[in-house]
């Protein structure tokens, strides 16, 4: 335990995103524990963070977030602290000189093969066009398999390419699992039974989430700079493990983005939320128009575009066997550090959804409850 004049707190909670956030609330609220809430950013809600631009476009800084969910507990927990509007996802892929559906669905094939293909017929010719692969190893393997060559070098190749700067041929198999292609016309992006997004942004969100009395809440500061000087029993990390202990193990790599906010003076820019680009030709990987998916009405409109680099904040873990072994071995070392628990995306080297790390936060809390009960009796 640290000790220093200012006071002293149950937990300290190192990140403000979904995973600090909603565990700050339920210890409060439930268990009415003090908590400090600290963010590096001049802000709070993570990668969700949202707000109005200098031109009063609302836009997210951290790219498109869109909500969407099969578990009613999630939304129900949340529902506490927003209320929502419905909003369907839809992607186009720019495709030569056409924007097409993706995933890939009826109207897709019968965009790019000029056909007029019913639901049966277009079954028909995905499977015609699907080429065995005797030994599926790669994400390459998986999507030739399912789709032939042409729609994986029209779709995936190029994109995956810039997504990870890796070839498919050299990505394990797990990170494409399945490649989601529809011989109907649902264009909806995805298919969750909740798509829904907060009413008044995430950020509105978060302010609902952290309003507790018992929390305190401190922007711009930095774990290091507050690790000796803080008063707490419990440590919970939302940061990434590999930085919590001074990368004594190597760095765990980590894909960056680079975004381009634009705003523009045009009412709209683009039919839809994101149009992807998987052709090489560009180097970005997909534009996100905002108003789409916050519904705000302006006489102007702000795009995103998402360069994928090496250098930056890190967003997406690598996935590679190499890393998740390396990973596994930083998460021996937290195992093996009393009275500090990590979670997160970057505390678990793992790509969630916003859904996923409420879900992780919330059974964190339930676990962590049982061991406060456990102290109690003691
Ligand atoms: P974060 O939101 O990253 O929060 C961690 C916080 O910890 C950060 O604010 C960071 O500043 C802070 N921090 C880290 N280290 C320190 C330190 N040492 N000291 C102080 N503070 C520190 N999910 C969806 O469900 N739908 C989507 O559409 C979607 N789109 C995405 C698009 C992009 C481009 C990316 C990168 C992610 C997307 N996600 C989406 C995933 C979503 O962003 C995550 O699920 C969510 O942000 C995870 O929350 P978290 O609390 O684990 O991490």
């Amino acid at each position: 335990m640290k000790r220093t004049p200012s006071g002293s707190y149950d937990y300290l909670i190192v990140g403000a995103g979904f995973a600090g956030s909603v565990l700050a609330e339920r210890l409060a609220t439930q268990l009415g524990k003090r908590v400090m809430v600290i963010d590096r950013r001049p802000h709070i809600a993570g990668n969700a963070f949202d707000h109005y631009n200098e031109d009063g476009v609302w836009v997210h800084r951290y790219g498109p977030h869109i909500f969407h969910t099969n578990a009613q507990r999630i939304v129900d927990y949340l529902s506490q602290f927003t209320e929502w509007r419905p909003y369907e996802h839809r992607v186009l892929a720019q495709v030569n000189d056409q924007q097409v559906p993706i995933p890939i669905n009826l109207t897709t094939l019968n965009m790019l093969y000029d056909l007029d293909l019913d639901e049966t017929q277009a079954a028909e010719f995905l499977t015609s066009r699907a080429e065995p692969v005797e030994n599926i190893r790669t994400s390459e393997d998986v999507v030739v398999s399912q789709v032939g060559r042409e729609l994986y070098e029209m779709f995936f190749r190029g994109y995956t390419r810039k997504q990870w700067g890796l070839d498919p041929s050299e990505l394990d198999k797990s990170v494409t699992a399945r490649v989601p292609t529809r011989t109907n016309t649902d264009d909806r992006y995805f298919t969750d039974s909740f798509q829904i997004m907060p009413k008044d942004g995430y950020t509105a969100l978060f302010e609902n989430l952290l309003a507790h009395p018992n929390i305190t809440l401190q922007l711009g500061v930095d774990f290091e700079a507050v690790r000796d000087q803080v008063d707490y029993h419990h440590l919970i990390y939302t940061g990434p493990i590999d930085e919590y202990f001074g990368y004594q193990l190597g760095k765990l790599p980590y894909r960056c983005l680079r975004f381009q906010h634009e705003t523009l003076n045009q009412e709209v820019f683009q039919p839809v939320g994101v149009v992807n680009y998987p052709s090489e030709d560009v180097p970005y990987t997909r534009i996100t128009e905002y108003k789409y998916l916050t519904g705000q009405q302006h006489p102007k409109t702000s795009v995103t575009y998402e360069f994928p680099t090496d250098q930056g904040d890190p967003y997406y873990p690598i996935p590679r066997a190499e890393n998740t072994e390396l990973y596994r071995r930083y998460r021996a070392l937290a195992n093996a550090t009393p009275g500090v628990t990590f979670l997160g995306r970057l505390g678990s080297y793992r790509y969630y959804n916003m859904d996923q790390v409420v879900g992780q936060a919330l059974a964190t809390f339930e676990y962590l409850a049982e061991a406060h009960a456990g102290d109690s009796l003691a």
